[in-house]
C-alpha cells in the first residue's frame, strides 16, 4: 500500500497512529538538529519531522531530499510543539521512521506553493507543475463539482447526454471556423463545431426531447482578453417548450449549482429585464446589477439652452456617482481623458457636482441656472455629495459609453465584489441587427432563432424598419456584468428557415449547400423547440470569484492561441502534407 492517509487528512485525534504517506516534498528545513519536511498532495500538506536523535541514515536521507521529490514515508502521528492554525493538519506532525524516494525531481523553475514566484509564461510552459499549486487544484475541483451538479440536475429532469461530432460542416455562430483537411477526400475540409447548434436541433427532430452535453466548441477568433480558441459549453435543447419553460428549467439548474457548490441562494424567481431596458438603463446587454447608478436620459431637460454640443445631439444621458462630488479638477480631467480613449470613444465629459450644501457646480454653468442643474440632477436621482456625469451623441452609442463609464465608477467605488452574485435574465432581444458597414442584416443570436409569433408580420415584410422591430424569444443569462449563457426558441419550419436565410442575404443555392440538411429535416415533422448554452469555463471562473477563465481550464492556450507547453500549433511533416495533398505557401 502506497499510503494509509492523504496529506490533508490527519488530525489530533489520529495521535499515536502509525501511518504511511506519499507525496511531493514542498520544502524541507533544518532547525536545531531536527529536519522538517512539508509533504504535499492534492488534499493538503502535512509536516514531517526527523528527530536529531534518529539514525544517521534517516537524517541523511531527510536532508538530501530536494523540492518536488516524490517520497513515501512511514511514521507516527504526534502533537506539534508549535501549532499552525492556518493549516488543517497544523496540530500534528508525523515523526518519521523511514523514507522511500519514489522519484527524484530536478529543481522546479518556480515555487509550487499557494503563491508562485514564476511569471505567466514559465508557468504555462510547465503547466503540469503549476497545476500542482493549491489555487489551481481548487479551481479544477470547483469545475469538477459544477460539472457533476449539471449532470445530476439535468439527469434528474430527464435530459439525455448525447455526443455530437467534432468533424462537421461549418455552422455559423459569427466566428471563423477551424478546419481539418480530409485525407480520404482530397481538397475537402471538415470544420470543427463552433457549437453543436444544428445537431441538437436535429436531435429534437429525432425525438430526443431533452438533450444536453458538456461539450467542447471551437472558434477561430482573435483572442481578445480572456477568450480561448477551444472552450466548453453546457449545451441544452428541449422540445415542446416555450421560453418560460426553458428559463424555469435552467434557472433551476443555476440555482442548484449555486446552492450545492457555493452554498449561495439566488433570488427565486430571478429578475428579468428586456434587452431594451438593459440598453437604456445600463448601456449594456449584460448589465451588472450588483449596484444601481442607472443611466437616465436627460435629452429634453438639457437641450435648448444654447450649449451647441448638447443642442446638436440625438441623445443626452447621465449617471450619478455616489459620493464623488469631491473629485478634484485634476481627477475630473483624468476621467475626461479616460472617456476619450478609443476603448470608450466619447468626445468629452460634462459633470455636475452636487455639493453637500445643496449648491451645484458644473462644467457648463454658463448655460444652465442652478434650477436647471437641480432639475437635471433630480432626474438622475443624484443626492448631495454625488457627481453627475453626462455624455451625449447617438442614442445607443452614447448609452454604451455611459455603460462603460458606469462599470468604471462601480469598480472605483468598490461596488463589484466578486463574492456577491447578482444573476438575471435578459429577454426580448431584437431578432436582427443591421450592419451599416455591410449594408445587410445579421442574426443577433444566430440564424436558427425564431421571431416572436406576434412579430411574424414584420418578419415577412421587406421594409428595413419593420425587420428592425422584430423581436425574438431569445434570452441571455447574465451574472455580474458577464454573459454566461444564451439561447432562443428556434425556427422549426422549413419555409420560415428559408425566409430567415433570405433576410440574411443568403441566396437559395448557398442556403441549400450550407444548410440543406436542416431545412430538409424540418420537412419531416420537426417539433417546436428551444434551448440554450452556457459558457462553462466562465461559469466556473465567476463561481470561483475570478475574472479569468484560464485557471479553470487544465491546459489552456495563450493569447496567441498557442499551447506553449506542447508547442502547438506547429509545422507538420512533408509526408503528412503529401498524404493530404496540401501545399503550404506561407512566406518565411
Ligand atoms: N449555440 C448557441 C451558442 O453557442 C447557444 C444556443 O442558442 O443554444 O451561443
Amino acid at each position: 500500500m502506497y499510503r494509509t492517509h492523504t496529506c490533508g487528512e490527519l488530525r489530533l485525534a489520529d495521535q499515536g497512529k502509525k501511518v504511511t504517506l506519499a507525496g511531493w516534498v514542498q520544502k524541507s528545513r533544518k532547525l536545531g538538529g531536527m529536519t522538517f519536511i512539508d509533504l504535499r498532495d492534492r488534499y493538503g500538506v502535512t509536516q514531517l519531522v526527523v528527530d536529531a536523535a534518529a539514525p544517521a541514515e534517516l537524517v541523511d536521507a531527510a536532508t538530501s531530499l530536494g523540492r518536488e521529490f516524490v517520497i513515501q514515508v512511514t511514521g507516527t502521528v504526534v502533537e506539534r510543539q508549535s501549532k499552525n492554525p492556518k493549516m488543517p493538519t497544523g496540530d500534528i506532525e508525523v515523526s518519521i521512521e523511514s523514507i522511500n524516494v519514489l522519484n527524484k525531481s530536478v529543481t522546479p523553475p518556480f515555487t509550487i506553493e499557494e503563491e508562485s514566484d514564476g511569471g505567466e509564461d514559465i508557468r504555462a510552459k510547465y503547466r503540469y507543475l503549476d497545476l500542482r499549486r493549491p489555487p489551481l487544484q481548487r479551481a479544477l475541483a470547483l469545475r469538477h463539482r459544477l460539472a457533476q451538479e449539471v449532470r445530476n440536475y439535468l439527469d434528474g429532469q430527464g435530459f439525455m447526454e448525447i455526443e455530437t461530432p467534432y468533424l462537421i460542416k461549418s455552422t455559423p455562430e459569427g466566428a471563423r471556423d477551424f478546419v481539418v483537411p480530409s485525407r480520404m477526400n482530397p481538397g475537402q475540409f471538415y470544420a470543427l463545431p463552433q457549437s453543436p447548434q444544428t445537431f441538437k436541433q436535429l436531435l429534437m427532430v429525432a425525438g430526443y426531447d431533452r438533450y444536453f452535453q458538456i461539450v467542447r466548441c471551437f472558434r477561430d477568433e482573435d483572442l481578445r482578453a480572456d477568450r480561448q480558441p477551444e472552450f466548453t459549453q453546457i449545451d441544452c435543447e428541449m422540445s415542446f417548450v416555450e421560453q418560460e419553460d426553458v428559463l424555469n428549467m435552467f434557472e433551476g439548474m443555476m440555482r442548484s449549482m449555486f446552492r450545492n457548490a457555493l452554498g449561495v441562494e439566488i433570488p427565486d424567481p430571478l429578475p428579468r429585464m428586456s434587452w431594451y431596458d438593459a440598453m437604456d438603463y445600463y448601456g449594456s446587454d449584460k448589465p451588472d446589477i450588483r449596484f444601481g447608478m442607472k443611466i437616465h436620459e436627460v435629452t429634453d431637460l438639457v437641450k435648448g439652452h444654447g450649449f451647441s454640443v448638447f443642442d446638436g445631439s440625438e441623445y443626452i444621458g447621465a449617471i450619478a456617482a455616489p459620493g464623488c462630488a469631491g473629485y478634484t479638477r485634476k481627477e475630473l480631467d483624468a476621467l475626461t481623458e479616460w472617456v476619450k480613449r478609443p476603448q470608450v470613444g466619447a468626445k468629452g465629459l460634462v459633470y455636475i457636482r452636487c455639493n453637500e450644501d445643496g449648491t451645484f457646480k458644473s462644467s457648463v454653468d454658463k448655460f444652465y441656472s442652478p434650477e436647471d442643474l437641480k432639475g437635471i440632477t433630480d432626474a438622475v436621482d443624484a443626492k448631495a455629495g454625488d457627481l453627475v456625469l453626462v455624455l451625449c451623441g447617438a442614442r445607443r452609442k452614447t448609452q454604451t459609453m455611459l455603460g462603460v463609464l458606469r462599470i468604471e465608477m462601480g469598480n472605483r467605488l468598490g461596488y463589484r465584489d466578486p463574492k456577491v452574485f447578482a444573476p438575471l435574465w435578459i429577454v426580448d432581444f431584437p431578432l436582427l441587427e443591421w450592419s451599416e458597414e455591410d449594408g445587410r442584416f445579421y442574426a443577433m443570436h444566430h440564424p436558427f432563432t425564431a421571431p416572436k409569433p406576434e412579430h411574424e408580420k414584420w418578419f415577412y415584410s421587406d421594409r428595413k424598419e419593420d425587420l428592425e422591430r422584430v423581436c425574438a424569444n431569445a434570452y441571455d443569462f447574465v451574472l455580474n456584468g458577464t454573459e454566461l449563457g444564451g439561447g432562443s426558441i428556434r425556427i422549426h419550419n422549413a419555409d420560415m428557415q428559408g425566409r430567415m436565410f433570405e433576410v440574411l442575404g443568403i441566396g437559395k443555392e448557398e442556403a441549400e449547400y450550407k444548410f440543406g440538411f436542416i431545412i430538409n429535416a424540418f420537412k419531416f415533422g420537426a417539433p417546436p423547440h428551444g434551448g440554450l448554452a452556457f459558457g462553462f469555463d466562465r461559469v466556473c471562473a465567476l463561481f470561483g470569484g475570478q475574472e479569468t477563465i484560464r485557471d479553470y481550464i487544465a491546459f489552456p492556450k495563450n493569447n496567441q492561441g498557442r499551447d506553449v507547453m506542447i508547442d502547438s500549433p506547429s509545422l507538420i511533416d512533408q509526408v503528412q502534407l503529401d498524404e493530404l495533398q496540401i501545399k503550404t505557401c506561407v512566406k518565411e
